[in-house]
């Protein structure tokens, strides 16, 4: 078995939900967590919880949509902890609706955030992992990477998106790890995440009858990091059991 003990683990959109979960467990196991969203507030707290309970954990102010600001993030890794052995690209938005809505703004602000975003943390974490010759990519897509929904049309796409990057990613690192998280309904602020509120109140109640806890998944992330170094964890589906 490998371990999470000391590991420095880069995590984006860890203010709420899925990244805020892994955060807490990485750290409570041991990793040395670096933590990135744009609500400062709410990092500043996770990292006062999670030093509290004695473990070790920075953050940074950071928006996903900036290639700087995310370089940063990643700077800032190396300037505390020497390196970067994970990079987990979890930041996204579900701002969902009809095609014929013609959201465009929403859609291009999905393939900021969701595509661009994640790259721009490949980019910034690749090259150093290169050079030592190791490292761990964990990319958050969803069952929605795997098919589309009426009204999820662009949100399938940029998932579907990030599961081709991940498997393009894998084929030409070998000496990398790359991981894809692909969850079903879980219980986040996800599902806040739509502005129209006819819209948003038919997600949540979706939502209601089938959503799991994050721990679902942040225990999926921890055990794809936890397996031997030469062992590489390509590809985790978790959904509600009464999720098609
Ligand atoms: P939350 O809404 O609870 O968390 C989303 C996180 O992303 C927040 O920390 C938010 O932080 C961050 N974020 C959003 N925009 C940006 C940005 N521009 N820059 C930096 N951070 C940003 O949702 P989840 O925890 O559910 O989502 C995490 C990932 O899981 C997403 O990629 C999502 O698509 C995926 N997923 C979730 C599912 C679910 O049912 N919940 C199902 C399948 C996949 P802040 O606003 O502070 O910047």
């Amino acid at each position: 078995m490998g371990t999470i003990e000391n590991k420095v683990i880069v995590i984006t959109g860890a203010s709420s939900g899925i990244g805020e979960e892994t955060a807490r467990l990485l750290a409570s196991k041991g990793a040395r967590v670096v933590l990135g969203a744009r609500r400062v507030e709410r990092l500043d707290s996770l990292v006062a919880d999670i030093q509290k309970a004695g473990g070790t954990a920075v953050a940074q102010a950071t928006d996903v949509t900036n290639r700087e600001q995310v370089s940063e993030l990643i700077q800032k890794a190396t300037t505390e902890f020497g390196q970067v052995d994970v990079v987990i690209n979890n930041a996204g938005i579900m701002p969902v609706a009809p095609m014929a809505m013609a959201k465009v703004d929403e859609w291009d602000s999905m393939i900021d955030v969701n595509i661009k975003g994640l790259l721009y943390g490949i980019a910034a974490a690749l090259p150093g992992m290169k050079e030592r010759g190791e490292g761990h990519i964990i990319n958050v897509a969803s069952v929605a990477g795997h098919k589309v929904f009426p009204n999820f049309s662009v949100y399938c796409g940029t998932k579907h998106a990030v599961r081709a990057i991940s498997e393009g990613l894998r084929m030409e690192n070998p000496d990398i790890r790359v991981t894809t998280i692909s969850p079903g309904l879980i219980k986040t602020e996800l599902e806040d995440s739509t502005p129209d509120p006819a819209i948003r109140e038919g997600v949540k109640d979706f939502y209601s009858q089938h959503a799991i806890p994050p721990s679902s998944i942040s225990e999926a992330i921890a055990y794809a990091i936890e397996q031997p170094a030469q062992v590489e964890v390509n590809e985790l589906v978790i959904r509600p059991i009464t999720q098609e």
